[in-house]
């Protein structure tokens, strides 16, 4: 007699658009990847940009791909709750701080402090922020905030690694990793427009949904770093990973989300089966 195979995977898609070929590989991936539990989580925190309507066609053209998952999908906005208390708690330690600064005043402080352009600190996510904010009295924040300055919330990088101390992650193609998270400086983990984050909210969220196998784009390798370091300092599980290779055009391009004719909509519409498109996503049905 064998064990049930108890991997819990996910799909997580943002509701930002229709799913294109690339999500439709992730996706058999996942499920692909899964034991006897498959999840679709929808990403919709962007409240600028996440829609009804692209989440209604995410589940139908999943349905149509022949996948099927758990519900209730967990919708990220319905759970703020969730990840406000995961910020109470880092706040508590110290290891927050408020960030008033717009783009512009980033750059123009990067710029000023005469890194040469080639030289200015980039993070996978971008600019690495300089920490001027960091720098601020309580006298300061609380005057910008009795003036309503929208701020964001930045987890003060050097004081949570050395919070947590070294931590290691394992990918099922690159093996035990060391989580190298100050690669990405003082992320933000509350944006100004919503009290949540892509960082914070994908960790919270395995952990409450109890995923132990997070598979997803190789994009997406760094951010696990900044996942591990959020596992340990708000004592959440750690799942297993597998980033996957991302699909790409035939001429090595990665698949761009305004590529409307490689959309799973667009397939079924033009007479594509299931099968055929699993097929294209490089998924044998
Ligand atoms: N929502 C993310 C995306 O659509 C994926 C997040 C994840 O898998 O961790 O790219």
């Amino acid at each position: 007699m064998t064990a049930a195979n108890q991997t819990v995977t996910r799909f997580a898609p943002s509701p930002t658009g229709f799913l294109h070929l690339g999500h439709a590989y992730s996706a058999l991936f996942a499920h692909e990847k899964a034991g006897n539990r498959f999840l679709l989580r929808i990403e919709d925190i962007d409240g600028g940009r996440a829609r009804p309507e692209f989440e209604a066609a995410i589940r139908e053209d999943l349905a149509w791909l022949g996948l099927r998952w758990e519900e209730p999908a967990r919708r990220q906005s319905d759970h703020m709750d969730d990840y406000r208390a995961a910020l109470d708690r880092l706040d508590a330690r110290g290891l927050l701080y408020p960030c008033f600064c717009t783009r512009k005043e980033i750059r123009a402080e990067i710029e000023e402090s005469g890194f040469a352009p080639h030289d200015i600190p980039q993070g996978p996510d971008g600019l690495v922020y300089p920490g001027t904010c960091r720098a601020l009295t309580a006298k300061e924040r609380q005057q910008r905030r009795a003036e309503g300055k929208p701020f964001a919330l930045r987890l003060d990088m050097a004081k949570a690694v050395y919070a947590a101390g070294s931590l290691l992650w394992t990918d099922a193609d690159q093996g035990e990793t060391a989580a190298q998270p100050d690669i990405f400086g003082d992320v933000v983990l509350a944006r100004k427009d919503t009290p949540a984050s892509y960082h914070l909210a994908v960790t919270v969220d395995d952990h409450l949904q109890g995923v132990t196998l997070v598979t997803r784009g190789e994009d997406l390798f760094a951010a696990t770093h900044v996942h591990r370091l959020l596992q340990a300092l708000l004592e959440l599980d750690t799942p297993s990973y597998h980033h996957h290779k991302l699909l790409t055009t035939e001429g090595g391009e990665r698949l761009a989300k305004r590529d409307k004719s490689q959309t799973i909509r667009a397939l079924r519409q033009a007479g594509k089966t299931p099968e055929e498109v699993q097929a294209m996503a490089g998924m044998a049905p």
